[in-house]
């Protein structure tokens, strides 16, 4: 195994990368390739480093990164359906007599100011009806539309399919496309805690709490039109987005295989954050290609790059 991980223009590779990415010219490289690898370093070797070097030219324009990707944080807070039912326990609902509606949102664009709150009174509409979303779903679709990635706790089974519900019963259509990561789904896949509620998982990570809401009352209270029932709401709200973004940022470098943000900046870049400060760390392997293995400084997670750096001899595969 180490002797066909480390062969020497693996270890040359690692070098030029490094090299590169500290701004060095080709003939420095060389020069440093023949005063520590002289006795190895033939002339088909100078033409290897010379080849690395330019394929690793375009990846590293440090001053070409700029954050282009918008990711959205976002968490909503809904009306109860309200029904007719016969009594209190195990009823079946007889009859609808209003659906779910969106009370309030909250949203931040990642690691990009501050978390803002909308609740159905910020709107003028709230004094006719208090109960039409209409103009707060508008805002919403915007929001998510402008989005490339949006992120929410549980939001792949709940926030994104409701508010989805509410678009497509305002009579608009999809926003345009966007990837989703579900903070929940994560907690469940890469972890095993006790909860993966945000209030526990906040606790137990020691980044904070939900605010207290005191039950149902502080939805029918919103509902009635109160006040301070809304001021607590949109309180409650905001606070589980910014404790969202905490929670992501733990779990970032654990992430496999979600969205890649190399996609929407220039240069080689951590697909989780999005830094340049990448290191080279030997290679990862599958059953025939081999890659050259990064860490990222920023944030702790592991990648590669797609190119096969293994040698060029046939090798069988299942
Ligand atoms: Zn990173």
């Amino acid at each position: 195994m180490v002797g066909i991980l480390n062969n020497k223009m693996n270890i040359i590779n690692d070098y030029i990368y490094k090299m590169k990415r500290d701004g060095k010219s080709d003939d420095e490289i060389i020069n440093f390739a023949l005063k520590n690898f002289r006795a190895n370093i033939t002339g088909r070797d100078i033409n290897d480093i010379i080849k690395s070097s330019k394929e690793f030219d375009n990846e590293f324009k440090r001053d070409a990164i700029v954050k282009k990707e918008k990711i959205l944080l976002f968490d909503i807070e809904t009306a109860p359906n309200l029904g007719w039912v016969w009594g209190k326990w195990e009823q079946n609902v007889i009859d609808y007599e209003k659906e779910m509606y969106i009370l309030c949102y909250a949203a931040k664009w990642f690691e990009d100011g501050k978390t803002f709150v909308r609740a159905l009174p910020d709107f003028k509409e709230y004094k006719k009806d208090k109960e039409n979303d209409l103009f707060l779903v508008q805002e919403l679709w915007a929001l998510i539309d402008e989005a490339d990635i949006v992120i929410g706790q549980n939001s792949d089974a709940f926030d994104i399919k409701k508010v989805n519900s509410r678009f497509l019963y305002h009579g608009l259509t999809p926003p345009s496309t966007y990837a989703t990561i579900d903070t929940v789904k994560l907690a469940r896949k890469y972890f095993s805690f006790n909860s993966n509620k945000l209030d526990d998982l906040g606790k137990h990570l020691g980044l904070g709490e939900k605010v207290e809401t005191g039950g149902f009352k502080l939805w029918k209270g919103c509902m009635d039109g109160d006040k301070k029932s809304w001021d607590l709401m949109k309180k409650y709200n905001k606070t589980d987005v910014d404790l969202l973004e905490k929670i992501y940022l733990k779990f970032r470098p654990w992430h496999k295989n979600g969205p890649n943000i190399g996609m929407f900046r220039e240069g080689l870049v951590c697909p989780k954050c999005g830094s340049n400060n990448l290191q080279s760390r030997g290679v990862s392997v599958n059953k025939t290609t081999k890659y050259r293995r990064l860490q990222c400084q920023n944030c702790g997670g592991w990648s590669r790059t797609t190119k096969n750096i293994g040698d060029n001899k046939p090798i069988i595969s299942v």
